[in-house]
């Protein structure tokens, strides 16, 4: 092994370099669209095990990237020639069901986590795709089916551990280390390895009415208009979402459908089953769908209805806004900029705010929540190299064709790496920008977390 490759004797993880069997396993990601080939991987199992692979990167001058469910859109979470912090190992679980609190290992994926709080009918917003991880998505905001009711996921932390940049070993939480909480409260990755998260855990499931109802897409136009006015009236236990996209070619759909554009729906209610049945009735009951499927259904398998659609190493680019509203005009403008047949998981989702993420204290964290009452992810998807440049071209131009509609913020999860600085600084504002910047210059003046959706430390452009 070469010095780049060996760490100190009690580093307790694993070390991946080029030619160990599982070094192309451990250097995937999510996101095919990126190839990287890091020197060393570290899968580290701990706090102390953090603290010596950085140590050993300041040793030998190697780039850092973080990893935890490899889901970064941009690849952010690997790099070539340098080394991989990866807390893929840290799967820890530790629930006061009473207290309705959890502290929860870095490593762990949403599908992991929800397994974990389910089996007490607690959760917190998680991600829409369950293999997604818990610690790149809650410290880049983190929304869900279920955040009308729980809030943007990083809402609900009550502290964290983490490696800063100069090894020390930090909790952070509202009465200790505050202004580093707020930082990662949206700050994502720039302030140091997050070891350890503390969530406030929320009553909901295990059972919840839920499911995804399918309509051709000549329905789009009505139905999101019926969408929106629904949701206007709803109460905060209704969650979901609806999307713009292509149908499955599935067994469970009827064949005139299959391959289809479609409109389709996805609905949660976190509250009783029983009321959410009649609450949900007129989406239920509206139109002629090709398919409905919802039914008193475990909220770990709502969390699992886009699975299918997101295999890994597909390859993912996309797009997202805030809308104020979802105006008529803007409706049209979205089925008009989805007319066209796309590559088979590319589609356009749109969901509903309010609610909780409505009534987030803005003042506890970094991220930037605005004043809005919808959101949207255009995600253009391929396998085939060929389809790259058509697939990002339509992303690109869906955005443009939404501007009218939008704030034109987006939190740090979705944005994309050709989207620079500029859109960062603008999602955040300037006050809460300006008090990144201070806190990057105390926590990591050097910058070593500068593979992330990066708050540059004052002295960058100097
Ligand atoms: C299929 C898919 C579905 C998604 N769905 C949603 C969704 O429903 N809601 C939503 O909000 N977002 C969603 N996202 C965006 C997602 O939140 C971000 O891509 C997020 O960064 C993924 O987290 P991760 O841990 O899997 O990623 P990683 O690629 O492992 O990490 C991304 C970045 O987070 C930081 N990071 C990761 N782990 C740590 C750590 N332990 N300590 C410090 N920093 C760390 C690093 O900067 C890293 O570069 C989705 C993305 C994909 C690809």
């Amino acid at each position: 092994m070469s010095t780049q490759t060996t760490l100190h004797p009690t580093f307790a993880g694993e070390l991946v370099a080029p030619g160990d069997p599982d070094y192309d396993t451990a250097r995937a990601l999510y996101n095919g669209a990126h190839d990287k080939r890091p020197a060393v991987i570290a899968r580290c199992t701990s706090a102390r095990d953090v603290q010596l692979a950085l140590a050993h990167a300041r040793e030998h001058e190697l780039v850092v990237a973080v990893r935890g469910g490899g889901h970064s859109i941009p690849g952010h979470s690997s790099c070539d020639d340098g080394l991989v912090i990866d807390t893929g190992p840290m799967k820890s679980v530790g629930i006061d069901v009473d207290g309705r609190t959890g502290r929860f290992g870095a490593g762990l994926t949403w599908g992991e986590f929800d397994a974990a709080t389910q089996a007490h009918g607690l959760a917190v917003t998680g991600g829409r795709v369950s293999h997604t991880g818990i610690a790149g998505l809650t410290l880049g905001s983190g929304s869900g089916w279920i955040e009308r009711t729980c809030g943007i996921t990083c809402d609900s932390l009550i502290s964290v551990e983490v490696v800063t940049a100069d090894g020390c070993v930090l909790r952070a939480g509202a009465d200790e280390n505050a202004d580093l909480f707020w930082g990662v409260k949206g700050g994502g990755g720039n302030f140091g390895v997050v070891t350890e998260f503390e969530f406030r855990l929320h009553p909901v499931g295990p059972i919840v009415y839920a499911g995804m109802i399918l309509h051709p897409r000549s329905a789009a136009p009505a139905l999101l208009r019926f969408y929106r006015d629904f949701v206007d009236r709803a109460p905060d236990e209704v969650g979901g979402g609806v999307a713009l996209m292509t149908a499955p070619p599935a067994d469970f759909l009827p064949e005139a459908a299959r391959g289809k554009p479609a409109v389709g729906l996805v609905l949660v209610y976190t509250g009783d089953p029983g009321l959410g049945e009649s609450v949900l009735r007129p989406l239920v009951e509206w139109g002629e769908p090709w398919l409905t499927a919802v039914q008193p259904m475990p909220y770990v398998a709502v969390q699992q209805l886009l699975d299918d659609a997101h295999p890994w190493g597909v390859c993912d680019y996309s797009k997202a806004d805030y809308l104020h509203e979802l105006t008529d005009e803007a409706i049209d403008a979205m089925v008009e900029a989805t007319a066209e047949p796309r590559a088979p998981f590319s589609g356009l989702n749109v969901c509903p705010l309010g609610g909780a993420v409505a009534r987030a204290d803005r003042g506890t964290m970094s991220l930037e929540i605005p004043d809005a009452g919808w959101f949207y992810m255009c995600e253009a998807m391929w396998w085939d190299p060929a389809d790259a440049e058509a697939e990002i071209a339509w992303a690109r131009s869906l955005r443009e064709a939404l501007l009218p509609w939008t704030v034109d913020k987006a939190p740090p999860n979705f944005i994309g790496a050709d989207e620079g600085q500029a859109r960062l600084r603008a999602s955040y504002g300037p006050d809460k920008f300006g008090r990144l910047v201070a806190l990057k210059d105390a926590y990591d003046p050097d910058n070593v977390f500068a593979l992330n959706q990066n708050i540059p430390p004052s002295h960058a452009g100097e």
